[in-house]
C-alpha cells in the first residue's frame, strides 16, 4: 500500500508550492488538447447504445396486442414500488392481459429490475431519456405512453437475448 506523505514530510519545493502549480497547468494544457465529449444538447442529441438504460416501456406486437400477460413478476420486484398491473381475462391465447399497467416515474429508479425478470420480453428499458413533468399526475405513466412497438425496441431486445 503506498505510504501517505504527511506535510512534514515535504520537501522545500512541495511546500512552496510553485512547482506543484506549474504541474497542475502542465496537465489542465494537455486535457485542454484532448478530444471534446461534451455535446451540445439539446441541438445535439446522445444516441444511447442498446446497453443503455432509459426508461421502462411495454412492447407492442406487430398486430396491436401487448405482450404482457399480467402476471405480476415486474410489479413484485421493483425495488421502488413503482408498477401497478390490474390482471383482466382475454380471449386470446395469452389467455391474461393487463387491463391497467402503470409506472410512476417519479419512483422509478431505472434499475431494470423489472426487464430482467419478466418471462415474456415484454417490459425493457428503452433508450428514452427526456423525462419532464409538470405535476405529479403527469409523471404516472399509463398504458398509452408505455407501449411500444417492437420495431422500435428491436436492438434491446437483441442485446438482453446476447447478455441477460
Ligand atoms: S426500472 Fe426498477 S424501479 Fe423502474 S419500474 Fe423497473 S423495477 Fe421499478
Ligand atoms: S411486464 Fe412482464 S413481468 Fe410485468 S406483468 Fe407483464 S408479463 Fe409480467
Amino acid at each position: 500500500m503506498a505510504q501517505k506523505k504527511r506535510k512534514k514530510d515535504l520537501n522545500f519545493w512541495e511546500r512552496i508550492y510553485v512547482v506543484e502549480i506549474i504541474k497542475g497547468m502542465i496537465l489542465t494544457l494537455k486535457n485542454m488538447l484532448r478530444p471534446k465529449f461534451t455535446m451540445e444538447y439539446p441541438e445535439v442529441k446522445f444516441e444511447p447504445p442498446a446497453s443503455y438504460r432509459g426508461r421502462p416501456v411495454l412492447v407492442l406486437e406487430d398486430n396491436g396486442v401487448e405482450r404482457c400477460v399480467a402476471c405480476g413478476l415486474c410489479s413484485r420486484v421493483c425495488p421502488a414500488l413503482a408498477i401497478e398491473v390490474q390482471a383482466s381475462e382475454t380471449e386470446l391465447e395469452k389467455e391474461r392481459y393487463p387491463e391497467k399497467f402503470e409506472i410512476n416515474m417519479l419512483r422509478c429508479i431505472f434499475c431494470g429490475f423489472c426487464e430482467e425478470v419478466c418471462p415474456e420480453e415484454a417490459i425493457v428499458m428503452s433508450k428514452e431519456y427526456e423525462l419532464v413533468f409538470t405535476n405529479r399526475d403527469d409523471a404516472i405513466f399509463g398504458k398509452d405512453k408505455l407501449l411500444i412497438p417492437v420495431d422500435q425496441l428491436r436492438d434491446r431486445i437483441e442485446f438482453l437475448r446476447k447478455f441477460k
